[in-house]
Formats: structure tokens, C-alpha cells, sequence
């Protein structure tokens, strides 16, 4: 594997009963990109989130991590190598607030959720810290709010800053933009775009003209099985992938 390859998917598989729903996908995404995996809806794209993050277990094929074989790992073994999932159905918890959410976020990764007391200079770090992932998604507004009174599309700002708090080396975002409105989705593409600069970003989004602005390469699946992989310009020429999205 070569020096600036982040994550490695090797031949992973998965199979539903008789029904294959991912097909010896292979895909290698470089450290520091921002990799998208597209595909019209059933294509496999979640199953495979699911899988390099252990949600679910390969029927074959391996995993490799940051060099590592992570195939066999627990979910939590994962997160804490740094290859940290949000999910498609929020995941924050509803009856905390904003601020909440993400000081749980930096606590744990720090190993320090269990701690009953704390001085008031590190609470107020603790505080400033969640701030500073709190303001560029835009939700200042909404600190001391419950997650339960956001718009979907502010509870999936808030689930990318609690991703963000993880500081993971690798983020996989799925649809982080679903449900977004066009003043939030520019902000959200900005700050991702910031990301990157840090760590490896693999996304699966619908929206395409997001895709070409926002990606430095593209898997695309169709039917479980890689059918195109390229730069934005290339996928969206291949033949195989203007049929799937078109129907033609
Ligand atoms: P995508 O994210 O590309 O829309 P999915 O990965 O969610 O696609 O699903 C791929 C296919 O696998 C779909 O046909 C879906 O119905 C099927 N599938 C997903 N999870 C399961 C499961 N747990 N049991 C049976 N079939 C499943």
C-alpha cells in the first residue's frame, strides 16, 4: 500500500441472505482527499460505511487502515484509531444541548466523560474548545438549546461538529447535507473543505454539483460493484454511470 493511502478496501463483500449488496468493491482513498461514494439509491453506498466501520461484518475481504488490517476490529477499536462515521440518521442526543453534545464529544475523547467534578478553568475550556466547533457550522444561536428543538438540517450541523470534535484523522460523512438549506449546505462545504486540510474525508452524497465542487475523486456504485472511479469529469462521462443515473 503506498505511503499517502489512508484507507484500503480490498475485495470487501457483503451478502444479504442470496442477495449480494456489496460486490468485491475494492477502493483505495488517498490521505488528505475528499473521496466521495455515488450512486443511485440501493447501489450499496451505506452498507459500505457500515462495513469498513464493523456496523456490519464483510462476508469476505479486508479493510487496511492508516497500514493496519482493521477487518476484525470492534466499532469502538475503530473510532479510536481515528476513522470516526457520522450517521445518516442523526445521532446526537436530543434531550442535551448543543453545548452538550459536543463537550460529551471532547470529553470522550479525551477519556474524561466520567469525571463528577472539574475546576472551573477547565470547564471553561471545555466550554471555549466545543465553542470553536459550535460557531462555524452556525449554530451559536442555538448553544444552550436541545438538540430536540433543531431543524433536521441544524441537528445534522450539530452531528458534523460532534464529528469534528473527535478530531478523527478520517471523517465518513454520509449525506451530510441532507435536509440542509442552500445558505447552510455552503457553509457546511466550506468547513469540510477546511477539514480535509487535516484529515481524509470519504462522503456519500446525492447532490452532484456538490460532489464536483467538493471532491478530489469519485467511486462510483452501481448494484453493489464499482462501475466507475475517477476524477468528477471522468465518472460523469463513463457510459455505465450516465445509465444508472439516467435510466437509459
Ligand atoms: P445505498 O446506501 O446505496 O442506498 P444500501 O447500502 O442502503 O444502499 O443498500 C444496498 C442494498 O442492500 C439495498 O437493496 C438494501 O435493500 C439492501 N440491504 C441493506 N441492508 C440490508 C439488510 N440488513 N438486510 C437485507 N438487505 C439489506
Amino acid at each position: 500500500m503506498g505511503e499517502d493511502c489512508e484507507l484500503e478496501v480490498r475485495n470487501l463483500s457483503c451478502q444479504f441472505g442470496s442477495f449480494k449488496a456489496v460486490d468485491d468493491v475494492s477502493l483505495r482513498v488517498r490521505r488528505g482527499s475528499i473521496h466521495a461514494l455515488i450512486g443511485p439509491n440501493g447501489a450499496g453506498k451505506t452498507t459500505c460505511f457500515n462495513l469498513i466501520t464493523r456496523y456490519l461484518t464483510p462476508t469476505s475481504g479486508n479493510i487496511i487502515f492508516r497500514g493496519e488490517d482493521i477487518t476484525s476490529k470492534s466499532p469502538s477499536q475503530i473510532a479510536d484509531r481515528g476513522l470516526v462515521r457520522s450517521f445518516q440518521i442523526c445521532s446526537v442526543f436530543q434531550s442535551m444541548t448543543v453545548l452538550e453534545n459536543v463537550c460529551l464529544a471532547l470529553q470522550r475523547k479525551t477519556g474524561d466523560q466520567y469525571a463528577f467534578w472539574r475546576s472551573k478553568k477547565s470547564l471553561k475550556n471545555l466550554h471555549e474548545t466545543a465553542v470553536s466547533y459550535i460557531e462555524p457550522v452556525g449554530l451559536l444561536p442555538w448553544l444552550h438549546k436541545p438538540a430536540s428543538d433543531l431543524s433536521y438540517g441544524r441537528k445534522r450541523a450539530l452531528e458534523f461538529s460532534v464529528t469534528m470534535a473527535l478530531e478523527p484523522k478520517m471523517m465518513l460523512l454520509d449525506e451530510p447535507f441532507a435536509g440542509m438549506g442552500h445558505e447552510d449546505i455552503g457553509g457546511v462545504a466550506a468547513l469540510i473543505q477546511a477539514e480535509a486540510k487535516d484529515r481524509t474525508i470519504l462522503i456519500v452524497e446525492h447532490n452532484l454539483s456538490v460532489v464536483q465542487s467538493l471532491c478530489d475523486r469519485v467511486t462510483v456504485l452501481v448494484r453493489g460493484k464499482v462501475a466507475a472511479e475517477g476524477d468528477y469529469k471522468s465518472v460523469s462521462q463513463n457510459d455505465q454511470v450516465v445509465r444508472a443515473y439516467l435510466g437509459v
